[in-house]
């Protein structure tokens, strides 16, 4: 069983500030006004659910291989 994270930017919620990209380019790149995802599924790296935290539109969604939502954290 794979234990690969999913990882979701909604572009509707994106407000294309480029952070995510900025940060981890080999996992998103800004397309237009949006983020896309570039890398998906990756391998389980904590950088990303800082990412995700950090995003300003909370845009980011990090999905465990069990389904659970790992970040955004609260
Ligand atoms: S950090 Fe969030 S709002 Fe900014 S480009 Fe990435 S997904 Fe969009």
């Amino acid at each position: 069983m794979s234990m690969s994270w999913t990882i979701a930017v909604d572009g509707k919620a994106c407000l294309g500030s480029g952070m995510c990209a900025g940060a981890r380019p080999d996992v998103f790149a800004l397309d237009g006004a949006h983020a896309r995802v570039l890398a998906d599924p990756v391998e389980p790296d904590e950088g990303l659910l800082d990412v995700a935290d950090s995003c300003p539109a909370a845009a980011i969604v990090v999905t465990g291989a069990d389904g659970t939502e790992l970040a955004p954290r609260d």
